[in-house]
């Protein structure tokens, strides 16, 4: 089968044939029909997260997975209802299922979690083995290149900002700030306009492209920030909503100027939720976090339960997409533009 795998941190994707992999008895073998390019994999080859977990090569990129049920392992319950033909999506952050956080759903945060994606097997391949209690069956008229993103940027600010209701920070006389609207932050404003109970939603970007994107998909005010001061974003914001501060916030870019500014930004007793990585330090005065007890969430990615409620607001037909469809052969140009920001929306390769 095709693979693009990275055989050497720094280099470019290696894309070569290899042999389709086995699957264990628990594990359905997915024929892979599409995979969406996230910037953690261009993190993933510049060694981002080798200080974390130094993943042996080679490796098979791709986390963002769609397809179909091409083979059933032994030991699957006929109960979980899976035939060859269907289509599913993959859940990513599969867990050991034994500790405290497996046993409540949060796989995808056990110490011994295995992405698709950061290992031997990923999406950026024609097959896939898969553990049965990571795939869900969906329905086969949603395009495979709108279920892809969905297992990633589409449901990691849904998680991000679900914390952030339950926290009590949305509701119809707050302000929700959406930072960043590239592959994360397009689905973050509809979710915001979603769970956020009337809130009013401002998003933040430093290109006008990607703001008309969160626009479009129902933010109520955009706010350019491109080189402006947090005083001057304030004024923006005042006149816009009413009030200089925001309530909430999440947070789908992670860059230490954006942390900055977004916290300089937050309300007393508002709730930051970051799903971001773009950098890797959070430096802010720290009075200002006590004294008016704010709150900071991590919110990584997402569990089973959260990628099905993804999945049912998909089939209703309330999500809605950018998509840059590519082909195997152009994931190493578009690693590229999506490293230099040159992406909107979602790239995402189809095989055909
Ligand atoms: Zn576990």
């Amino acid at each position: 089968m095709k693979a693009a795998r990275l055989h050497t941190y720094g280099k470019p994707l290696v894309l070569e044939d290899i042999p389709v992999p086995d699957i264990q008895p628990d594990e359905i073998l997915v024929q892979v029909k599409a995979c969406g390019m996230c910037r953690s994999d261009v993190q993933l080859v510049d060694g981002y997260f080798r200080q974390y977990a130094d993943i042996k090569p080679p490796i098979t990129l791709g986390h963002e997975i769609t397809g179909i049920v091409s083979k059933i392992g032994g030991i699957v319950p006929k109960t979980s209802g899976f035939a060859e033909g269907d289509h599913v999506v993959v859940a990513p952050g599969w867990g050991d299922g034994t500790c405290r956080h497996c046993q409540v759903g949060n796989t995808h945060i056990c110490p011994n979690v295995r992405w698709p994606g950061f290992g031997p097997v990923g999406g950026f391949a024609e097959f896939i083995p898969v553990p049965a209690r990571y795939l869900i069956k969906v329905r086969e008229d949603l395009p495979f290149e709108q279920l892809a993103p969905l297992t990633d940027a589409g449901m990691t600010p849904y998680r991000g900002l679900k914390k952030l209701r339950d926290a009590g920070a949305l509701g119809p006389d707050r302000v929700v700030g959406v930072f960043g609207v590239g592959g994360l932050g397009g689905y973050a404003v509809q979710y915001a306009k979603i769970l956020g109970a009337g809130a009013r939603v401002v998003a933040f970007a430093r290109s006008d492209d990607k703001l008309a994107v969160a626009t479009e998909y129902g933010a109520d005010h955009v706010i350019n920030v491109k080189g402006k001061s947090g005083a001057d974003v304030a004024k923006e914001i005042n006149r816009a909503v009413g009030q200089p501060q925001l309530d909430a916030i999440i947070d789908c870019v992670g860059a230490p100027e954006m942390i900055q500014l977004g916290f300089s930004l937050l309300s007393i007793s508002g709730h930051y939720a970051d799903v971001g990585l773009v950098g890797d330090r959070i430096d802010v005065p720290l009075f200002p976090r006590v004294s008016r007890e704010q709150t900071f969430h991590g919110s990584f990615w997402g569990n089973y339960t959260d990628l099905s409620e993804v999945m049912a607001l998909a089939a209703e037909g309330k999500i809605r997409h950018t998509i840059k469809p590519i082909t195997f052969d152009q994931l190493n140009e578009n690693l590229e533009l999506l490293r230099a920001g040159d992406i909107v929306g979602r790239a995402v390769m189809r095989f055909s």
